[in-house]
């Protein structure tokens, strides 16, 4: 008996061919995806749909909390574990969503390709195929929503996509991949010391929380305007360590007295520091003045994580202290 494994297709470029003739576009149900590659019958049973059919960028937070629902059904109905394939351009977004909401050990992986079916060498079946070998296999079990694309299986909490078109483009910067395909079976050499869970209410709606990238010469004009657009929390990615221009600290300040402001770094990697620099505008003094330390978490990651948060209810304190013990091991 083979493991059941749920596929549920959201459209990208794994599963775009050039239909209207202007360029490629999304157009491949997951059941055809699945029936291109006969060697995933020879590692589970598989059950395919199609949840999207988008450009990645089309997607939105509540598609994925409905697709965490979905997943979640389908592992209480037996599936051993679940695949999901989109575009590559907002994978890490999907993955660490479906990581903080699917409570389950079944592992949860996400993929896509970076060239179209349409091209020499594309990587779209060779990475559905490996991605089935680890949502059926039992060493990835417990270890949260993985990303694997070019045989490599990333942790969600740490992936990144950065490079435009190489197939190599995930990468985890602070941790490198969590293991490696090898021959068709997953390898799993580490795992993240600790898994966290959001539990949101079926009717939890949407609150929107705003990225801005600091920059040389900013002045923060755009900081003033988050509460009227009706933004229930910011982001910053700061300079380096956590730095913003000092001209920016009083509407950072105020902004930070009405809703929660998380500082995260612009460089995509290494951890917001805490007690090193005491300039106006350093990581101290924006700390001292009420921001949010996002840890190791980019800025992607740290709108997502708050947007969560501010959907289930959580208070400022809860928040602060979500964000504080990321890196803690479980207690026992
Ligand atoms: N370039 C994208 C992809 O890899 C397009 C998208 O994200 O939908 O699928």
């Amino acid at each position: 008996m083979l493991p059941e494994v749920a596929v549920l297709s959201m459209g990208g470029t794994i599963s775009s061919t050039n239909a209207g003739g202007k360029g490629v576009e999304p157009t491949l149900t997951g059941e055809a995806l699945v029936s291109d590659v006969p060697e995933i019958a020879d590692a589970a049973e598989v059950s395919a749909a199609s949840f999207r059919q988008a450009a990645s960028g089309e997607l939105t937070i509540d598609d994925l909390v409905e697709l965490a629902a979905e997943i979640t059904r389908r592992v209480d109905g037996g599936a051993s574990g679940a695949v999901v394939t989109q575009g590559t351009d907002t994978i890490e977004e999907t993955a660490f969503v479906l990581d903080l909401l699917v409570d389950r050990d079944a592992p949860v992986v996400v993929t896509g390709a970076m060239r179209n079916p349409t091209l020499p060498g594309a990587d779209g079946p060779a990475n559905l195929l490996a991605a089935v070998q680890v949502a059926a296999s039992e060493a990835a079990r417990g270890i949260g929503t993985v990303v694997v694309l070019n045989d490599e299986i990333h942790a969600a909490r740490y992936v990144k996509k950065t490079h435009t078109e190489n197939p190599a483009t995930f990468k985890s910067p602070l941790t490198g991949p969590v293991g490696w395909m090898s021959e068709g079976t997953p390898r799993i050499a580490m795992r993240p010391i600790r898994r966290h869970h959001i539990a949101l209410a079926p009717d939890a709606q949407d609150r929107p929380v705003a990225l801005l990238k600091a920059s040389l010469g900013d002045d923060g004009r755009l900081i003033g305007e988050i509460g009227r657009l009706g933004y229930a929390g910011l982001v910053v990615e700061a300079l380096g360590g956590g730095h913003m221009p000092s001209r920016t600290v009083e509407s950072l300040t105020s902004l930070a007295a009405e809703m929660p402001v998380v500082l995260a770094s612009r460089t995509g990697s290494g951890e917001v520091l805490r007690r090193t620099y005491g300039f106006p505008g350093s990581e101290i003094d924006l700390l001292d003045r009420g921001l949010i330390n996002a840890g190791p978490l980019d800025g992607l990651k740290a709108r997502l994580l708050l947007s969560l948060l501010l959907r289930a209810g959580t208070s400022r304190d809860e928040i602060q202290a979500t964000f504080d013990s990321w890196l803690e091991p479980e207690s026992r």
